[in-house]
């Protein structure tokens, strides 16, 4: 068996790490950690050390580690039928079931679901959906898509420009020119301190008709959001926000893809995101949760109102030209299957509800006070803690100073995992929908003590 060194050795001399600093890295400046194995919500790794993992993965470990209900429907799928594709009709019998189930959860008007194998490229799924119906429909101008600072959809070339966080755009020559971006619904960070939450409804509301009217709605087709900001820093938006933002759209004829990557299939403590907001999405992105991550696949879910035009463009065009070589991959699917079935049977989408609840109730009353925690957030199995220099004036650290970062290190020395968040000194927290009150108590410790110990 290799030593640890080695493989690390190996790791620094090989492997090129997503958002990794390349340099650092390489240099073994960055820390490195060899995962080895994970139960319910704890991971373990090579140098002994058992982690409470407060962000399951990337948000998208949601019925935790370890479930061998999962794994064996995964060893079935692949001594049976490690692949086939799903080009030209063909299915399995994984991937038709799943489809099944994925529309027996969808929200109400939802017509297809098109499998693909993580978030970024559902999205991109989705954007050429919308490219083609705006085509068949016999309106090629109508191609912009608005969305907003602050929202994270992916980091491929077009998902990457939706994105709205500069990290992904710079020198990069993102966004591409057919994005365009608005204001984030962020509370805590609207513009001037004496607005009420409806007053910075009222103020979106205007940055989006602005925008629409700057642009021209004959060029705009899509408005994407995710019904929480994920990556962006874990902001639910101000209650009224999506009714007001459904009703500029409607008066525009835009469609609404609802990001439902981290939200998709319980993180709220419902379903769908846009069950818990009322959202009446055209298109719904999904990934992490679908198979809570033990196989890679996403599902791009077609609302009727596309899909009947969907339809209609391959009578005039014959067969649709968009697919990957695995969409819907069986083992996928099967885990997918599994993955779904054990979020009803253990009631995950309960216990993100009632235990997401009582893990913000706990932050709020052990930070919510501290003289550098501006803001506690958060909704369902989501929570975010903001880090401020000074709470009246809402004054941020210096970026260069790197608070979050630092506090976050000294929780993971305690033995608990939470997420700097990529664009501000903000605490993440997205833990597996299994979560106990216990494990909440003990995040919630933790963050309490390491806040105290970087910030006094
Ligand atoms: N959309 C959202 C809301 C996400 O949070 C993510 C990933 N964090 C993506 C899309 C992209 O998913 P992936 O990394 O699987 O491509």
């Amino acid at each position: 068996m290799l030593t640890n060194d080695e493989l690390a050795k190996w790791d620094r001399e090989n492997f090129m790490h997503p958002s990794t600093h390349l340099a650092q890295f390489a240099r073994g400046e960055a820390p490195q950690r060899i995962v080895t194995g994970g139960e319910g919500a704890h991971i373990t790794d090579r140098d002994g050390n058992r982690l409470l993992d407060g962000f399951a993965g990337l948000y998208c470990v949601n019925v935790g580690y370890g479930r061998q209900e999962i794994a064996e429907a995964i060893a079935a799928q692949a001594r049976d039928l490690s692949y086939y594709h799903a080009y030209a009709g063909h299915g399995s019998e994984a991937s038709i079931t799943l489809s099944k189930m994925v529309m027996d959860r969808a929200p109400e008007g939802m017509a297809r679901v098109y499998f693909g194998l993580g978030g970024s490229d559902a999205n991109e799924t989705n954007i050429k959906l919308v490219w083609y119906y705006n085509n068949i429909l016999g309106r090629p101008k109508k191609k912009k898509i608005i969305s907003r600072w602050r929202g994270y959809h992916g980091s491929g070339l077009v998902t990457g420009s939706l994105t709205g966080l500069e990290l992904f755009h710079k020198k990069f020559d993102l966004p591409l020119d057919q994005v365009i971006h608005t204001e984030a619904p962020y509370y805590f960070r609207r513009p001037d301190a004496s607005m009420s939450e409806g007053d910075f409804v009222g103020y979106c509301v205007e940055k989006l008709e602005a925008l629409i009217e700057a642009e021209g709605a004959d060029t705009i087709a899509a408005f994407i959001g995710e019904p929480v900001l994920g990556t962006g820093g874990i902001v639910p938006p101000p209650a009224g926000y999506w009714e007001a933002i459904q009703a500029v759209l409607e008066a525009h004829d835009i469609l609404l893809i609802a990001d439902e990557v981290v939200t998709g299939f319980g993180r709220l403590g419902t379903m769908f995101g846009s069950d818990h907001y009322g959202l009446k999405p055209d298109l719904i992105t999904s990934a992490k949760g679908l198979t809570s991550a033990y196989a890679p696949l996403s599902a791009s879910i077609v609302g009727q109102k596309m899909w009947d035009v969907l339809e209609r463009g391959t009578d005039e065009n014959g067969v649709l030209g968009h697919g990957w070589t695995y969409s819907a991959h069986p083992i996928g699917a099967a885990a997918g299957v599994a993955n779904l079935k054990l979020i009803d049977s253990l009631g995950l989408v309960e216990n993100a509800g009632t235990v997401g609840a009582y893990l913000n109730e706990r932050m709020q009353a052990a930070v919510g006070d501290h003289a550098h925690v501006g803001d506690v957030r958060g909704e369902g199995m989501l929570c975010a803690v903001e880090l401020v220099a000074d709470r009246d004036a809402r004054r941020f650290f210096d970026a260069s100073e790197g608070k979050g970062a630092k506090v976050v290190a000294a929780m993971l020395k305690r033995g608990v995992i939470a997420r700097a968040m990529p664009q501000g000194d903000i605490l993440g927290f997205a833990p597996p929908l299994c979560l106990t009150r216990d494990e909440a108590d003990r995040i919630v410790e933790v963050t309490a003590e390491s806040i105290a110990e970087v910030l006094g």
